[in-house]
């Protein structure tokens, strides 16, 4: 098992991109830390699930990825980590002029600004060891932009900028750090699009599907939480050791348009 011994917190990864890598990173090997803002029985059940699924120790730690010092409290509870990946997400959509101060505040914190904080509690203890790997989950809006998403973009561009610095930061420490960039996957985020797009085009689901959300993704076809969980594993690899300070997108071809 290629990350056996290795201690992996997942960000926001009760649902989603987060629960998919994170179940990929057990099947791996690696003992994983499962976190999201919620501490719900579902929520521990989760990591009983995937410790009996893989036999590797899996444990749930809640952390509100909105506030910087829950997000440091994270990894001193976890006690440390030699993999971190920074998944938590949250999407509204809105004109730049009606958009909520509220909802972009909230974005750029658990979108952006989290992974500062994690990444900065879980960086002395990865050079200290001489080994760290870094995934940040970007997006597709990580490189070009999309209207409506001011907020969105905002954070997943800085999270790309954010992503080489601390590469940079990183190099000969045998530290990486990397981001994901999905095209659309089919998680609860995207879903509670599903219906706002469907009035505001006035178009069935799977015309909106097809037409709308997927368009802009050559394949046609979303992407998967088990191809996100097997791109992460993959950058936690050896064979990763000098992928540093790039992105890495899985999005049907949406960014080569
Ligand atoms: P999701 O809604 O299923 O998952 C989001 C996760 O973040 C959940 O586990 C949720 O509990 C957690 N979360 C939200 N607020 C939090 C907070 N304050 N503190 C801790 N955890 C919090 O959506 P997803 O699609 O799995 O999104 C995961 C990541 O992937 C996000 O960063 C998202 O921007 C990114 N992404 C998703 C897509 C897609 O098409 N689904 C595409 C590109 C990027």
């Amino acid at each position: 098992m290629q990350l056996a011994g290795k201690r992996a917190i997942v960000t926001g990864s009760n649902s989603g991109i987060g629960l998919g890598i994170a179940r990929e990173l057990a099947r791996a090997g690696a003992d994983v830390v499962l976190n999201s803002y919620t501490d719900d029985a579902e929520d521990h059940a989760l990591a009983r699930e995937i410790a009996a699924e893989t036999g590797v120790p899996v444990r749930y730690i809640q952390a509100d990825m909105s506030k910087g010092d829950q997000c440091r409290a994270l990894i001193e509870q976890a006690g440390g980590c030699d993999i971190l990946v920074n998944n938590a997400g949250i999407q509204h959509v809105a004109k730049l002029e009606e958009f909520p101060g509220d909802k972009w505040d909230a974005i750029i914190a658990i979108n952006m600004s989290s992974a500062f904080h994690t990444s900065a509690a879980a960086l002395p203890g990865m050079y200290a060891q001489g080994w760290g790997r870094i995934v940040n989950i970007a997006s597709a809006h990580g490189l070009t932009a999309s209207p409506f998403k001011s907020a969105y973009v905002t954070a997943k561009h800085g999270v790309v900028g954010l992503t080489k610095t601390t590469a940079l930061e990183a190099a000969g420490k045998g530290v990486t750090c990397n981001a994901i960039c999905p095209g659309y996957v089919l998680t609860p985020i995207v879903e509670k699009q599903i219906p706002d797009q469907m009035k505001a085009h006035d178009m069935d689901r799977e015309t909106v599907i097809k037409e709308v959300m997927l368009a802009r993704q050559p394949s046609g076809e979303f992407a998967t939480v088990e191809q996100m969980g097997g791109t992460a594993v993959f950058l936690c690899s050896d064979a990763a050791a000098q992928i540093t300070g790039t992105t890495i997108s899985v999005d049907g071809g949406w960014t080569a348009l």
